[in-house]
């Protein structure tokens, strides 16, 4: 059986060894407001739709929503959840004292 690696420092995850896998999911928020111009609404259709159709529908489906998954070792997976968005930082950086969740 093929050996299992951490993706992130490369140690060997031998069988039956403590691992930890991240799951992430990334997907555009709709706010549900839509930035219309003025006038020429459907012009702008036009564009966008021709925008649309040149893009390869992979990047443009990276673009609305994204999965991933990561096998980690138990040293990188603390690491990861001291500082997911590798500012640093602690996860929830102080300040505004705003939630670090969204919803
Ligand atoms: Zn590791």
């Amino acid at each position: 059986m093929a050996g299992q690696y951490c993706l992130r420092c490369g140690k060997r995850l031998p069988e039956g060894s403590l691992k930890y896998v991240v799951d992430i999911r990334v997907y555009a928020d709709f706010d549900g407001v839509l930035n219309l111009p003025e006038e020429d609404i459907e012009e702008e259709v036009h564009r966008l739709m021709g925008k649309i159709e040149r893009m390869d529908p992979g990047e443009l489906e990276k673009d609305v929503y994204q999965e991933m998954a990561f096998l980690l070792c138990k040293g990188c997976r603390d690491r990861f959840v001291e500082d997911p968005l590798s500012r640093g930082e602690g996860p929830y950086p102080g300040g505004e004292g705003s939630s670090p969740f969204i919803h």
